[in-house]
């Protein structure tokens, strides 16, 4: 176990027991004698709260299905640090130091879409924005500023050379910008108003696809909502000086997790073979 994990851990813990505990702990240990007080013969269930409460006062999140976070992320940890950081002190020493990473990438939060996975990109190669649908808002500087000044900071300061937009298959964000009422009624506080950036590449889907299923359309809309973010990129100035200087390549992909295709292709939409492994 690496120890400085464990110390911080174990300090992270305290403190949030500290913050959580006073209510928690006597809103917990009421809850445990009145179940005491008038079921006295279930005892079972009292010893089974008795072991949430202990969890919980411990920092633990045991779940009922025997899934422990906590234990997840800490031998997580571990095994970065033992097979990784230890065994490359070169690289992490540099790294210490600072980054300047070749590429910017843009993936879906999807959890199975982790572009470090899928282009096995080590520590300092990517910088890496993840949102839902991978999409790239167009410039503007009061919406979307986390967007912003993800790609400022990526072109202006490390000064990448290369941005990726990955879209993938059976995408939820695409499925919900598809799925989108004529009528217009939203029904999120949040994602419909994020997708609805690329609503560009779904009225082009409707448009010359009206034969295909909405299962094809949602995987015509997962590629063309990539080309709606090129284009979107070059509305950032500081993009298109980059890309006009030849100092920046930008490229959109899309990964296919049921067949295990990656396709990839430029600015001027020149499809590369599909990666087939
Ligand atoms: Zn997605």
């Amino acid at each position: 176990m690496a120890s400085s994990f464990k110390n911080c851990m174990l300090c992270c813990s305290s403190k949030v027991t500290e913050d959580m505990a006073e209510e928690s702990y006597e809103e917990a240990i009421a809850g445990l004698t009145k179940l005491l007080s008038e079921k006295a013969n279930l005892q079972e269930a009292a010893a089974v709260r008795i072991r949430q409460i202990t969890a919980e006062l411990a920092g633990s999140t045991a779940e009922s299905d025997g899934f422990d976070a906590v234990d997840r992320i800490k031998t997580g940890f571990t095994h970065f640090k033992k097979s990784k950081f230890e065994t490359n002190p070169d690289l992490f020493g540099q790294l210490a130091k600072g980054q300047s990473p070749k590429f910017l990438v843009f993936a879906c939060s999807d959890s199975r879409v982790c572009p470090s996975h899928i282009l096995n990109f080590q520590p300092g190669e990517a910088f890496v924005v993840r949102n839902i649908a991978s999409m790239v808002p167009p410039f503007d500087t009061t919406k979307y500023s986390g967007t912003g000044a993800a790609i400022e900071y990526a072109i202006l300061h490390l000064k990448v050379e290369n941005i990726v937009v990955i879209g993938h298959s059976c995408c939820g964000g695409i499925k919900g910008l598809m799925s989108i009422p004529t009528d217009g009624t939203l029904s999120s506080e949040f994602i419909e108003n994020w997708v609805k950036i690329c609503t560009p590449a779904k009225a082009k889907v409707q448009l010359g696809f009206t034969d295909l299923s909405f299962e094809d359309k949602c995987t015509n809309c997962e590629k063309e909502a990539v080309n709606v973010s090129l284009g979107n990129l070059l509305t950032y100035p500081f993009v298109r000086e980059a890309v006009i200087n030849k100092q920046l390549f930008i490229r959109g992909a899309h990964y296919n997790f049921v067949s295990g295709d990656f396709e990839l292709w430029n600015l001027d939409f020149n499809i590369s073979p599909s990666l087939v492994v």
